[in-house]
């Protein structure tokens, strides 16, 4: 069983998951995994995975068989367990509880060729509808504080299947960025009785500076204090606090203006790798006034060393007004359909 451990002094979860065992020996040099070898994620494969909690397949056909456009399967080497108890306790001075959590692989497409770039916008919305499917099914589970969903392209990202797809972690804790995010946020509408992003958002619109893109119902920018060269977030424009409760209406738009940013970024530096994650409040306070829910894209363009572990600085090379002006001018690629 993974366990998860709290870090006393800054109050960060670790999840300690020797079940993904490796040696010592293994973390030595970064081996490449042959290219064009088997997929467990590829059609035909369907056996080689955990048993599909989620499809979309045509009408009758049957779960773990072909036929399916888009699949989720929970992931053969989880960081944390689904069964048992949460067990949280002490041990002297450290607390720690059971690694108890769900980890699942959001299979987006079956070719194998494709990226969540290329595919249509509408099979995109599929797969945010997905995203929104899954953390609302598993927070019926209460042992679940939140559904992390992250996406890692690319093996520089950390991306260890080529196969297009994205992840999701239900955790039993709530992350330390997010509820760092959640209490400055909920300080500054104490304080302004408005929500700090959508102050973001109309001052970005005002200053056109860092605005990438818009269309009726989100906008992307280069945040004002962007970490990393090309970082770009998308935000609904109207206030909106949780991702799984925002109407499927706006799912379209979502898929529109998400698939732009990632072409952009795709002509713009040459089909980066990336990190993209979702932050939305937690499910305990979904409905609320002070947070806003957005996507956060990192193209994994320079390595984080020893001053930004250390310090949590960071040096950005490039100054989000530059990236946002490029990122503006740049077309699109075009999708497949
Ligand atoms: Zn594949
Ligand atoms: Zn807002």
């Amino acid at each position: 069983m993974p366990e998860l451990r709290k870090d006393p002094i800054i109050g960060r979860w670790v999840i300690i998951s020797t079940e993904r065992g490796k040696r010592p020996s293994s973390f030595s040099t970064p081996e490449r995994k042959p290219t064009g070898g088997f997929c467990p994620l590829c059609p035909g494969n369907e056996d080689k995975t955990p048993p599909e909690v989620f499809a979309y397949r045509p009408h009758g056909s049957l779960p773990d068989t072909q036929g399916w456009s888009l699949r989720v399967v929970p992931n053969k080497f989880p960081a944390l367990r689904i069964e048992g108890e949460l067990d949280r306790r002490g041990e002297g001075i450290y607390d720690k509880m059971n690694g108890v959590g769900a980890h699942e692989v959001i299979i987006e497409c079956p070719d194998h060729n494709e990226t969540l770039s290329s595919v249509s916008v509408s099979h995109f919305e599929k797969v945010l509808l997905t995203y929104k499917s899954r953390i609302n099914e598993l927070y019926k589970d209460t042992r679940f504080k939140y559904v992390f969903i992250f996406r890692n392209q690319g093996e520089a990202a950390g991306a260890s299947l080529a196969h297009p797809h994205s992840q999701l972690i239900a955790l039993p804790v709530v992350p330390k960025r997010l509820i760092e995010e959640l209490d400055s946020s909920r300080e500054y509408f104490s304080y302004k009785e408005r929500c700090i992003y959508c102050d973001i958002v109309r001052q970005e619109k005002e200053q056109n500076v860092r605005m990438i893109s818009e269309n009726r119902d989100f906008i992307s920018i280069a945040p004002f204090a962007s970490r990393f060269p090309f970082e770009t977030w998308i935000l609904p424009k109207r206030h909106n606090s949780s991702f799984e409760e925002t109407s499927e209406l706006l799912y379209t738009s979502l898929a529109e203006i998400f698939s732009e940013v990632l072409r952009k970024l795709d002509v713009s530096l040459g089909n980066p790798p990336y990190n993209f994650m979702l932050h939305t409040s937690p499910c305990n306070e979904k409905i609320n006034d002070y947070y806003h829910w957005h996507f956060e894209i990192i193209p994994r363009l320079t390595r984080v060393a020893g001053f930004e572990w250390g310090s949590g600085f960071y040096i950005n090379p490039t100054s989000p007004e530059d990236a946002a002006k490029f990122l503006r001018e740049v077309s699109p690629t075009s999708v497949s359909k």
